[in-house]
């Protein structure tokens, strides 16, 4: 029996991969004697099959069940709505999922609910489908349990039910909970990222070795740029880096345990440290196996200190994502990454030359940056086809004026969009700003334009390329395959077989035999 039981999502249909988030803080509190059950791939999961998870693991002890919001996504209500069921208004990457369809129809479908979906107002988050029938039942038979809520999406609301929320990096707060509901009243000592240790530790995870893990080497970036309302920014060097050893730790037991040699890193800025690039590269060569990673990088740290191109390398390095922004000197100077405005295609196309097919990367874009025109952004687009780097995204600047709920936190724009030159034109609408080129509705069009014409050229690199290594191994193949071309049927149902395969291990143990798998990914092919 579990003391508590999180359900954990990415909220995608093609791809199954393990949020860290939730077993991080299931680590925490196991170290700290707590049984936390972590049920991934919730989303995927049958209904019959996911109450029966569950039920495995609620009992007298159970104190609750918690989601994780962070992944929550439209499209897991969009393609689900039925009849008069509501479909959901929070979207961040307009445009980007109609290339996730071969026919014409759907394609067309998806654009236009895109479209229709980014027009509505942002900082309205609603449980899907999934989480409204599971909650239903299991509340009707098990009435005492707690409802817990954490992610980034939990401070807003335009929820079903109601919700004891959590907000921000939940360790202390959440065994602090735990505690009080088991009338524990020892003292604890605060959560410090230095000493983490490993974060996937709980009973029967049923992690296979294709799978890519995630993992923290530390937590907080050095840089504050305006537009960035991450929490943990303008962080001193050497203040949130943990422990190199345990991170070394890590990596053996997720090879000992699960076979696991893929990483999605989630640091904010990967390579901010040289200390920490050769530490890696050290611990990375000591390895009993080929480590392969992907995670956020700066690409004029690299031009910086020239040692990182092999560094990186030598960690492993598969895609990067690089914030790049804007490649337009005034628009990236006005959000303190000016040296991509000077030099970021000449050391990119320099970079792609050095690494050549090896490494592909993902690039970021923002519309409606200070001096930047569409015809500017025109000739961005016309570089990423010409050079093809691999996958890119546009998304529209963000700005939000109004208060904003609990502890999130307020990016210089926010703070100051009028030192910008950005105005909010409509009384009471803080989301909707004019500046220059573009206002906010203009950039969004423009975002799902140049999104919906990149489809054609783009392939799956960065975060998206070592998600699909969990169903398919090859992802040197798919590093090199245009979106395009992709078969997503393919991977929807490949996604659906290690689903239900997840499922049955949890229901019957780790040597249920997945016969079905092979069964659904062969048909039709
Ligand atoms: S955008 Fe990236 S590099 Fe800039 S402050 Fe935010 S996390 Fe740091």
């Amino acid at each position: 029996m579990a003391h508590f039981v999180i359900w954990n999502c990415l909220a995608e249909d093609y791809a199954p991969i393990r949020p860290l988030g939730p077993h991080q803080l299931a680590s925490w509190c196991i170290q700290h004697g707590y049984n936390v059950k972590v049920i991934d791939f919730s989303h995927l999961l049958q209904h019959k099959d996911f109450i029966e998870i569950n039920e495995k693991h609620i009992g007298p002890e159970t104190i609750g069940i918690g989601v994780s919001t962070s992944f929550w996504h439209p499209s897991v209500r969009m393609k689900k709505a039925k009849g008069s069921q509501k479909t959901n208004t929070y979207t961040t990457s307009v445009g980007d999922q109609v290339g996730h369809s071969n026919d014409p129809a759907t394609k067309r479908k998806l654009f236009d609910q895109n479209f229709t979906n980014m027009m509505a107002a942002p900082n309205r988050t609603e449980e899907p489908f999934w989480v409204i029938n599971a909650r239903t039942e299991l509340e009707r038979k098990y009435p005492k349990l707690d409802w817990v809520m954490g992610g980034s999406q939990s401070h807003y609301g335009n929820m079903e039910f109601n919700w004891k929320k959590i907000h921000g990096f939940a360790e202390d707060a959440f065994l602090k909970y735990l505690d009080e509901r088991s009338d524990f009243a020892g003292v604890r000592k605060d959560f410090d990222i230095k000493q983490s240790n490993r974060a996937y530790i709980g009973n029967n995870l049923s992690i296979g070795s294709n799978e890519a893990l995630l993992m923290e080497m530390g937590r907080g970036c050095q840089f504050e740029c305006s537009f960035c309302s991450y929490p943990l920014i303008g962080k001193k060097k050497g203040t949130y880096i943990r422990d190199y050893k345990r991170i070394e730790d890590e990596f053996l037991y997720n090879y000992e345990t699960f076979g696991t040699t893929k990483y999605i890193f989630t640091d904010d800025t990967f390579n901010e440290d040289m200390d920490k690039m050769e530490q890696l590269a050290k611990i990375s060569s000591d390895l009993p196996f080929d480590l392969k990673y992907v995670g956020y990088h700066r690409l004029d740290l690299i031009w910086a200190r020239k040692a990182q191109k092999d560094l990186l390398r030598e960690i492993g390095l598969v895609s990067p994502f690089f914030g790049i922004e804007s490649f337009h000197p005034e628009a990236s100077k006005a959000i303190g990454k000016g040296w991509n405005g000077r030099m970021g295609k000449e050391f990119m196309e320099e970079l792609m030359n050095d690494w050549k097919d090896e490494i592909t990367f993902e690039l970021g874009f923002i519309i409606g940056l200070p001096g930047e025109t569409k015809e500017n952004i025109q000739e961005t687009w016309d570089w990423l086809v010409k050079h093809q780097p691999g996958y890119w995204i546009f998304q529209a600047l963000y700005i939000n004026q109004h208060e904003k709920p609990g502890e999130i936190q307020m990016s210089k724009f926010d703070r100051d969009a009028q030192k910008w030159g950005y105005k909010f034109p409509i009384p009471g609408n803080g989301l909707y700003w004019k500046q220059g080129n573009f206002n906010s509705s203009t950039a969004n069009k423009a975002c799902v334009e140049f999104n919906y014409a990149s489809n054609e050229f783009v392939k799956p690199a960065g975060f998206r390329l070592m998600q699909l290594t969990a169903i398919d191994e090859d992802f040197k193949k798919i590093q090199h395959t245009k979106q395009k071309d992709i078969n997503w049927e393919h991977m929807e149902r490949k996604t659906a077989a290690f689903a239900y395969n997840y499922a049955k291990k949890q229901i019957y143990g780790d040597n249920y035999y997945p016969g079905l798998e092979a069964e659904l990914v062969d048909s039709g092919e």
